[in-house]
């Protein structure tokens, strides 16, 4: 088996909380506690959870806009946590993001052939400018873009038409991984649907592997290779997708599942509906962070952390429950 691509290993970043009369620190936010996982070349991996779960900070964690708290990002053997300026520059060709809001994430004043040249133009992916408008060109053809569509700006294309510019525009570094953060989130379901596709049928050709970072597990359970669940800050289940969502085994996983519709017409998933709001990641509970909202919680669960165990090849589960 070739090494994975991206490797994150106990991945920890905590925001400072401040307040009081000073604004001094009082605490700390656990955005995300411990995080590994691994993505293999040519494979979407699904981060799933409800929001404030630390799936977007891992994704912005992987894309180096901020310093880490501790633990390690590998990608293609090398760490990229620890980077300097030059070895940033190189890594920002290699990882590339699709946010959510295409309307906020292009500026409304350039055109979508300024925005396109501008990561190509960056990374000295061309020598002339005859290539420079020929490899435009391409990207608007890969993304199924009216090639003459360069000259417009932003706002006079739909947002499923602005997500396939963002998507261009990722795909100008000629990156090997996206990091894809609620990309279709702002989208109406019929868009969704064409956005998924393109991004699928973009990975095969180019070998991509893609971070898919997502709440809606309705589309996930329709594109993904492997599907990880974080609750507040951790990876609760990693499995693939067909087993993940035939079988899942942590509650959390199963109350998350519960609420996504069956395509078979008539069958449904029996709804489980979980107490509680989640705790704050400021103050996160002792033992199995989903304790005081689990309806299976015992002893144990409230004194001593579960860690991720293999509990069926490659389904890895963090419960006691699951611990033998
Ligand atoms: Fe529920 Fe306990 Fe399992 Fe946590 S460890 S998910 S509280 S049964």
């Amino acid at each position: 088996m070739s090494a994975p691509l991206l490797q994150v290993n106990d991945l920890k970043k905590h925001f400072p909380l401040r307040g009081g009369l000073f604004g001094g620190r009082t605490g700390k936010v656990h955005a995300v506690d411990g995080v590994s996982f691994e993505v293999a070349r040519g494979e979407t991996l699904s981060l799933v959870g409800e929001s404030g779960c630390g799936k977007s900070t891992v994704g912005r964690a992987i894309l180096r806009l901020f310093d880490i708290t501790a633990g390690q990002i590998v990608l293609d053997g090398q760490r990229i946590d620890d980077l300097g300026p030059r070895g940033l520059q190189n890594m920002r060709r290699r990882v590339q993001v699709v946010f959510q809001d295409p309307f906020s994430s292009l500026n409304p004043r350039m055109r979508v052939r300024d925005i396109l040249a501008e990561p190509i133009r960056n990374f000295g992916l061309v020598k002339t400018s005859v290539e420079l408008d020929a490899r435009v060109a391409e990207l608007m053809e890969i993304v199924r873009l009216p090639r003459d569509a360069v000259s417009r700006r932003p706002h006079e294309f739909s947002g499923g038409q602005r997500q396939r510019i963002g998507i261009a525009r990722a795909l100008a570094a000629k990156p090997e991984l996206i990091v894809c953060d609620e990309a279709v989130s702002a989208l109406d379901v019929s868009v969704k649907a064409q956005i998924v596709n393109l991004l699928q049928d973009l990975q095969r050709e180019f070998g991509l592997a893609l971070l898919f970072i997502s709440h809606d597990l309705a589309i996930v359970e329709h594109m993904t290779h492997r599907v990880a669940v974080m609750y507040l800050g951790k990876i609760v289940e990693v499995a693939p997708r067909r087993q993940i969502f035939a079988m899942p085994k942590h509650p959390y996983t199963k109350a998350l599942l519960s609420a996504v519709p069956v395509p078979e017409p008539g069958a449904s998933r029996k709804p489980m509906i979980l107490k509680g709001d989640v705790p704050s990641p400021v103050n996160p509970p002792r033992g199995c962070r989903f304790h005081t909202r689990c309806p299976l919680v015992f002893d144990r669960c409230r004194a001593e952390e579960p860690q991720l165990r293999s509990v069926a090849g490659d389904q890895w589960v963090a419960c006691h429950l699951e611990a033998n």
